[in-house]
């Protein structure tokens, strides 16, 4: 049977999110996230997101809040919107794109447009580096959708477009895993067997062309073709937040009995994960500065030609759009000096400070600012 000595820090945490008050979890994920973001700092010294919510680009920090949210978040700050390598603005960014997507399916039911998902991935060994998988899947890929067998593909299934998202997790026993979810959106009600269809098709091209390239992709999972259904926009947009959490079912863990394999759940991290291994001492930092190196620049969600003006969308904003957008009903709630913003950032207390802010007491607040000056 299991015990506490069976798990590492990571998995004991993980277990106490899953346990928690939703509410609390939410509080807890969002001080994970400044912690993580301060390691990330650690490992990226150099990159902007070790200036993330640190520099200040006005003499004053200003503490906002939104009565309608009882949250605050900071103004007056430098941002480093990357999506990839920042835990902080990637929270902000997918919630953003999830949102968008959400709505790209609304606009779709009310359309009568259908949709389905994909999910491509391929073999991978632990010698592959990151670049080397992202590549690869990435190559194939273009070459599946650029030539006239998929224009063909396209036509029979009445598909207008997809919007494809691309994710990465790390497993001890094989490496870097990195795979693709697309949305198809398609004119044409699609029934199950014609999914069943679909997937052998693209199956078929995709491991052709991953054959050539001397890959290979498992028949029956390398390529996933699902119906579509309310989480789709979640399945696309998740990335990096917290879904080894969300996914990861105790009871699943458990019956799995006492062998080594029970924890192969816990073995699979997400990115920002990476990072916890490292504050606990179970890694050096190189595995996060491989993943942050490989996918700077690169887009996290990405919308076929004409997808968006097809479901009458507005055009996609970027991700410095996104992150540089206040909530609307926020007012200014408190200001901080350059002596206190110093002391806070010193003290690592940037999250206990909007925690603090968010129940907006003035009183408190100044009180919780001389304590930790
Ligand atoms: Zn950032």
């Amino acid at each position: 049977m299991l015990d506490a000595t069976t798990w590492t820090p990571l998995d004991r945490s993980r277990l106490q999110l899953r346990n928690m008050e939703a509410d609390d979890r939410l509080t807890v994920n969002r001080l994970i996230r400044w912690q993580r973001q301060s390691v990330a700092r650690l490992i990226l010294p150099g990159e902007r997101v070790a200036k993330c919510y640190r520099v200040r680009v006005r003499e004053l920090v200003d503490v906002m809040r939104s009565a309608k949210f009882k949250r605050a978040h900071y103004g007056g700050l430098f941002t480093c919107t990357s999506v990839w390598s920042c835990p902080v603005c990637a929270a902000k960014i997918t919630e953003r794109r999830r949102i968008e997507l959400q709505q790209a399916i609304d606009k779709s039911d009310g359309m009568g447009i259908k949709y389905f998902m994909v999910t491509w991935t391929l073999q991978h060994t632990k010698q592959d580096s990151l670049r080397d998988v992202r590549d690869a899947l990435g190559v194939a890929l273009r070459k599946l959708r650029a030539g006239r067998w998929y224009q063909g593909f396209a036509d029979q299934w009445g598909i207008l477009g997809n919007v494809t998202g691309s994710e990465v997790t790390y497993g001890s026993e094989f490496g870097w895993h990195y795979h693709k979810h697309s949305i198809y959106f398609t004119r044409q009600a699609v029934t199950v067997a014609d999914l069943r269809t679909m997937q052998g098709e693209l199956s078929l091209k995709y491991r052709l062309i991953l054959e050539k390239m001397g890959r290979y992709a498992h028949p029956i999972i390398g390529v996933d073709v699902r119906a579509g259904d309310s989480a789709v926009g979640d399945y696309v947009a998740k990335y990096g937040q917290q879904q080894a959490i969300s996914n990861w079912s105790l009871a699943a863990e458990l019956t799995k009995g006492s062998s080594k394999n029970a924890l192969v759940g816990s073995d699979h991290f997400t990115p920002f994960e990476l990072l916890d291994l490292y504050l606990y001492r179970h890694d050096d930092g190189s595995l996060f500065r491989e993943y942050a190196q490989v996918m700077k620049g690169q887009h996290q969600i990405r919308w076929s030609a004409d997808l968006r003006k097809e479901l009458e969308l507005d055009p996609e904003i970027t991700d410095e759009e996104i992150a540089s957008v206040q909530d609307e009903d926020g007012y200014l709630f408190a200001q901080i000096t350059i002596q206190q913003w110093r002391r806070i950032i010193k003290r690592e207390k940037r999250a206990q400070v909007l925690e603090v802010a968010s129940m907006g007491d003035a009183d408190l607040f100044q009180k919780f600012l001389q304590l930790i000056s």
